[in-house]
């Protein structure tokens, strides 16, 4: 089997009001979805996690020349090829993107060729189902009750959620205890302040919103300050998390060293589902953590579920305290709602993993174009 095309689709969509995080609202989404076509007629879809002027830039000038005659199950060799050929661009974030993106769609093509689904080529049992949580209690540019997306989430059945923080101790605490109040005393609840603090003002709101029972804190600082982490780390009991904005074996291996106690690759950023079990890997051998960070098009979605569904829950002991979940975004996305022939459907607290060969997703072509960036 040879790799015929490769093909980048830029894909953008624009909010009608701005939607964000501590750190300030945005309105454009952009990422960019990868096509690869076998010669044996097999399709397989990956996604780079970047705008789609830079995907295709990088996939021109780095890997087309590569990937075209390649065989998929070679997908290994481009991890060892994005640090080696060209010489220094492998830390890069655009480059572990479009790994990412090629790495997955091979994926895609291995478990299409071999009728596997991809969670059972990496190697993991047989798993039919997944909690999702819920990601929400967006910043909003409009004003809306703070309580209403969290009601909304528990009536379509989530029993988990992550909201954001990270605006002053005490907003982040009302924001807590509000959705501790709707969600009840059994659900799960992560907060995220993405790295909006200061060390210690991220201690000061950590301690604030302990008697919550949060479950973790994600990006307490900004993802550079790796002193940081450890500085909140040693007076906060909550678990911290972060990953989203890392990517590639040697951050993940920073953050796994004593910086965090969960870490959160992104399919389509942190070099594909081949660095992803590497990561994962690594989690286990200091005891950290792995809980896929979700904040893309359905296809980087889908790569997520299947790297979830293969990664032990808790890899030493055979009960689980804290058992695997996935990422829900819950904010308007059509990259994520549109484009599947079966979209993912998280309502009654859980999330099926497709059982198809590859990632087990259809790809509604017609759906993608209507969503092409430079339609
Ligand atoms: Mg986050």
């Amino acid at each position: 089997m040879e790799i015929t095309t490769i093909e980048p689709i830029p894909l953008a969509h624009t909010l009608s009001a701005g939607l964000g995080d501590a750190r300030g609202f945005g309105r454009d989404r952009a990422t960019t979805l990868l096509r690869l076509e076998t010669d044996t007629g097999l399709v397989g879809w990956g996604e780079a996690f970047v705008p789609g002027s830079i995907a295709e830039a990088t996939i021109e000038e780095l890997f087309a020349e590569d990937v075209v005659g390649m065989d998929p199950f070679d997908v290994e060799s481009l991890a060892e090829r994005s640090y080696t050929d060209p010489y220094h661009f492998g830390e890069a974030v655009f480059v572990q993107s479009v790994v990412s993106a090629i790495d997955v769609a091979c994926w895609d093509l291995i478990g299409k060729e071999v009728g596997r689904p991809v969670h059972r080529l990496l190697g993991g049992r047989s798993v039919e189902t997944l909690v999702p949580y819920a990601s929400t209690m967006y910043f909003t540019e409009t004003e809306r009750p703070l309580a209403e997306p969290i009601e909304a989430a528990v009536d379509e059945g989530f029993t988990a959620a992550k909201i954001k923080i990270g605006t002053g101790v005490e907003e982040d605490e009302e924001r807590v205890r509000t959705a501790r109040d709707i969600l009840g005393p059994d659900a799960r609840l992560m907060v995220d302040m993405n790295g909006n603090y200061r060390p210690e003002q991220a201690v000061r709101s950590g301690r604030a919103i302990a008697e919550y029972d949060v479950e973790w804190i994600e990006e307490p600082v900004p993802p550079e300050n790796l002193s940081g982490y450890e500085e909140v780390k040693r007076h906060v009991e909550t678990a911290l998390a972060a990953g989203e904005a890392h990517y590639g074996r040697f951050e993940f291996k920073r953050l796994i060293d004593g910086a965090v106690d969960i870490v959160q690759p992104n399919l389509a950023r942190c070099g594909g589902l081949s660095e992803a079990r590497t990561i994962a890997k690594l989690a286990t051998t200091e005891n950290v953590g792995v809980r896929p960070h979700i904040w893309n098009s359905a296809v980087g979605l889908a790569a997520a579920v299947q790297f979830a569904a293969s990664v032990p829950a808790y890899p030493h002991s055979r009960t689980a305290p804290d058992p695997m979940m996935v990422e829900f975004d819950r904010s308007e996305n059509p990259m994520r709602t549109e484009i599947l022939e079966t979209p993912f459907d998280p309502s009654g607290g859980e999330l099926a993993v497709p059982q198809e060969p590859g990632l087990g997703i259809e790809v509604d072509e017609d759906a993608v174009a209507e969503l092409r960036a430079d339609r």
